[in-house]
């Protein structure tokens, strides 16, 4: 535990508690030297603290952490929080995960901070006039693209903690992907259908609860049992099926409008990115190939992490073709 870890802080703080004692220097209380004892303990002490962040075998592993037997090294496992936190900056099987999300995370920040720079109109008086659009719809989806982001590097970097910790982070991680899935409905729905309210109302509101209710499901005990896994992959399947109907609706109302092929282009890019992505996850492709071989570098989860960001980075660019076409056009 973070309380055990701050306990082992080298030289500083003495272990004082019996647990701690007894796993670091067994019997050494009636030491007569004091100091020889302080160095026994000192030595023990970072025996004990490298013990603790050695990194392990898959067969080493507790049963909460075994998930991809193909990974067969470089594993962190019942790792304080402190640890687990400073092990951001060392070299284990979930550096480039925690790093491929965190980088796009930063990068998200920095889109969103450049166009909150760029524009003041969240919610303009008349936000159906040519220049003068709305940018909220925009804002969600950035923002459930940063909460997923964060919230994937978090639970890479936190779930070898504890078994509690790491089916906590798990949920946290798939609510993201769910925010995720959301708010990327929102550009696109809103600009397309801004001058019938009605749509993008029940368009909106559809996927919504469908989110809301996925996010529930998550974290009810009972339905996030092993049992309930096809239930769960079913969620999300028809939260990415969902997008066909307005998609469809989309073209029929917009069929004539020149920018039909680039926004399909971008939306096209970041379903194949995605599916791309999900395939790589699914097949556990390339480290099935090569078991040890993508320890650390190259393995399937890395890979679907890059897609993730790229898919993400395309939906980007639709959305803000979105919003240029309907600034232009208004109602
Ligand atoms: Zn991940």
């Amino acid at each position: 535990m973070d309380q055990d870890g701050q306990k082992d802080e080298p030289e500083t703080v003495s272990c004082g508690n019996s647990k701690c004692r007894s796993k670091i220097v067994p019997g050494d209380d009636h030491d007569g030297d004091e100091n020889s004892g302080t160095k026994k303990r000192k030595k023990k002490k970072s025996q004990k603290t490298t013990k603790r962040r050695e990194l392990m075998s898959f067969s080493e592993l507790p049963e909460y952490m075994r998930d991809n037997e193909f990974i067969l090294n470089y594993y962190r496992a019942d790792w304080s929080i402190r640890d687990a936190f400073f092990s951001v900056f060392s070299f284990h099987n979930e550096s480039l995960n925690v790093w491929t999300h965190l980088l796009g995370f930063i990068l998200f920040v920095g889109l969103t901070v450049a166009n909150i720079m760029h524009h003041d109109k969240f919610f303009p008086v008349d936000a159906k006039s040519p220049g003068n659009v709305t940018r909220w719809p925009f804002f969600v989806f950035l923002g459930g693209s940063m909460f997923c982001l964060l919230a994937s590097s978090i639970c890479h970097l936190f779930c070898c903690h504890s078994k509690d910790l790491n089916v906590f982070l798990l949920r946290i991680d798939y609510a993201g992907i769910t925010a995720m899935i959301i708010t990327s409905f929102f550009p696109p729905i809103y600009y397309i259908f801004q001058c019938t309210p009605r749509w993008y109302f029940i368009y909106l509101a559809g996927i919504t609860s469908m989110g809301i209710f996925t996010i529930i499901t998550l974290f009810t005990p009972s339905l996030s049992s092993p049992k309930y896994r096809g239930f769960r992959a079913l969620l999300f399947a028809s939260m990415g099926l969902f997008g066909i109907v307005p998609a469809v609706h989309a073209l029929v109302v917009n069929w004539g409008n020149p920018q039909r092929n680039v926004t399909l282009v971008y939306e096209l890019a970041m379903a194949v990115f995605y599916l791309v992505g999900t395939g790589f996850y699914v097949g556990r492709v390339p480290e099935r190939l090569k078991p040890g071989w993508f320890d650390r570098v190259g393995h399937s989860h890395q890979i679907f992490h890059v897609f993730v960001v790229l898919g993400a980075l395309s939906h980007y660019a639709a959305a803000l073709l979105f919003l240029d076409w309907r600034d232009h056009v208004g109602c």
